[in-house]
């Protein structure tokens, strides 16, 4: 039987960058993989598959609604939609490629089948044609993710009542499309299909979109998603979704009880993801999960094992590849006898829609909640010059700091590139910078950047310049 210092079970981005960290740290590690491809979720039916639509799809839109006011005349635009889902799957494969690469190169040692304990130790790795063979591990890590939930009443059929695995690699688009869940997936998947035409329908139960963020943030995006078409649905409960034969129907009770119901070409669940230990015999290996299915970790992400850790979707926390990435960092550091550090506070969020909406540390609700003196400072995107130039003027941003000491406690973005913007909101909190510290500091002209700072004046005794 192979013996090997480090097992990782679970390649997505929290499982390879883990076996990536353990190699650099001297352990002979093993990953051990049930797709044919590595990368998880992320790589494969997740963050990348999406981005690479979001972009395509917003090509589509500015060359169709601002390039002519840009000067720039076409041609009659179409949509190749086949050959859109293709680039998508071209930039999967270059991408899980490259992780293949980085195993090889760092002397990963891959192992494709199903994981399952047969002991605390003792992991059996079974391939698709029924091949098995045993590994002996020293340490081992669970990073197996997690997969699409459902609503109890709603059966995921893949064909017209799908998960966001099928909606990256639908035959053809689509003329209509129901979305249960305004959170991340629903927003996101909708603004790609939206922007191509489809009529979109976010039906959320909660009173406003990605309820979990900011409230602020919410209310812009909704605002600037309304222009493109999605038609928004809140405070609707839903409680029923079926393949009518070729299409979807789709029942919900709006909120003074009346019943409404959609006929569309396919209904997308985007209820959440529920963490995946199918088929890993935890229990041989005595390892209890939550009362919410995850593995149970300490603060140090290990289990009751001291020599069995557990990181990213199947543990308590956000569901986002970075935070899994920074935990399997974490916890391969913490199995050498380093003592590493993670903030979860400060895993930034974010919603590749656009404007894109990024935050970090507490939102508003939030501070109020935990009874935090605090303090307030907005900026909108619509006074920002470099906004103007790029026709990019929805959205704010908003910085929040304690009422007394001006440490910067929450930054919330929606606008133009949030995404890349919210690392000045992680690195100033990362190093507890005040409101007025950020405020002071020079940030190039012109920049979306800018508008950080003049909330940050703005938080700082309204002193914002250009408002
Ligand atoms: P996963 O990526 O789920 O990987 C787990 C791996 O373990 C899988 O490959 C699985 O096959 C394997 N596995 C499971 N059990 C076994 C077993 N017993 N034996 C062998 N292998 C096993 N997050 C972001 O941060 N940014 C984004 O933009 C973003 N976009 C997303 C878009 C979509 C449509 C979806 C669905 C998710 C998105 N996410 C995004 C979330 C992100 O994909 C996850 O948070 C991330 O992949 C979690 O990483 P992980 O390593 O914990 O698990
Ligand atoms: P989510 O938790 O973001 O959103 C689910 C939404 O569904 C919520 O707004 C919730 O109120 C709503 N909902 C729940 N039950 C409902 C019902 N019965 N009727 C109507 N609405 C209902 O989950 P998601 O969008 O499915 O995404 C799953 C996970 O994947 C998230 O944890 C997210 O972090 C991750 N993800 C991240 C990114 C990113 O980082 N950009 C992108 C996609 C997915």
């Amino acid at each position: 039987m192979d013996k090997y210092d480090l097992v990782v079970i679970g390649a997505g981005p929290g499982g390879y960058v883990a076996a990536i960290r353990g190699a650099q740290l001297g352990f002979k590690t093993a990953l051990i993989e049930k797709r044919s491809t590595l990368g998880g979720t992320c790589l494969n039916v997740g963050c990348i598959p999406s981005k690479a639509l979001l972009d395509s799809s917003e090509h589509y839109l500015k060359a169709s609604k601002e390039f002519e006011v840009h000067g720039i005349k076409v041609g009659k635009l179409d949509i190749d939609f086949p050959r859109m889902i293709a680039r998508k799957q071209e930039v999967v494969e270059q991408t899980v490629a490259g992780v293949h690469f980085l195993m090889e190169k760092n002397g990963i040692t891959v192992l494709h089948g199903m994981g399952a304990f047969v002991d605390a130790h003792t992991i059996e790795v079974t391939s698709g044609k029924g091949k098995s063979q045993q590994v002996q591990a020293e340490r081992v890590l669970i990073a197996t993710g997690s997969e699409p939930a459902s609503l109890p009443f709603i059966k995921l059929d893949g064909d017209r009542i799908i998960t966001s695995t099928e909606a990256l690699s639908l035959p053809s688009l689509p003329k209509s499309m129901a979305i249960i869940g305004g959170g991340v997936i629903g927003l996101e998947l909708g603004s790609v299909y939206a922007r191509l035409g489809t009529e979109v329908h976010v039906i959320e139960y909660q009173d406003a979109i990605i309820p979990t963020m900011d409230r602020t943030m919410g209310k812009e995006l909704q605002r600037a998603m309304k222009k493109i078409g999605v038609k928004f649905h809140l405070s609707h409960g839903v409680k029923e979704a079926v393949n009518a034969g070729g299409k979807a129907t789709v029942k919900a009770d709006d909120k003074k009880g009346k019943e409404v119901t959609w006929e569309v070409d396919y209904c997308l669940v985007a209820v959440g993801r529920k963490p995946y230990t199918d088929g890993l015999g935890l229990d041989k290996a005595g390892v209890p999960l939550d009362d919410r299915g995850r593995v149970e970790v300490d603060g140090h992400l290990r289990t009751v094992h001291p020599h069995i850790y557990a990181i990213g979707d199947v543990v308590k926390g956000a569901m986002l590849a970075h935070k899994a990435e920074e935990e399997g960092i974490c916890a391969v550091e913490h199995m050498a006898g380093q003592q590493p550090h993670l903030d979860h506070n400060l895993i930034p969020g974010v919603v590749y829609t656009w404007p894109e909406v990024a935050a970090v540390g507490r939102t508003e609700e939030q501070l109020k909640a935990e009874g935090v003196a605090y303090k307030t400072g907005s900026f909108p995107f619509k006074a920002s010059g470099r906004a103007r130039a790029s026709m990019d003027t929805d959205g704010v941003v908003k910085v929040l700091a304690h009422a007394e000491t001006d440490e910067i406690l929450g930054v919330h973005i929606c606008g133009p590139r949030a995404a890349d913007m919210i690392a000045e909101a992680v690195v100033a909190m990362e190093y507890r910078a005040s409101a007025e510290d950020v405020a002071r500091m020079s940030h190039a002209h012109p920049t979306f950047t800018e508008a950080i700072k003049e909330a940050a004046l703005a938080a700082t005794g309204d002193r914002a310049l250009h408002i």
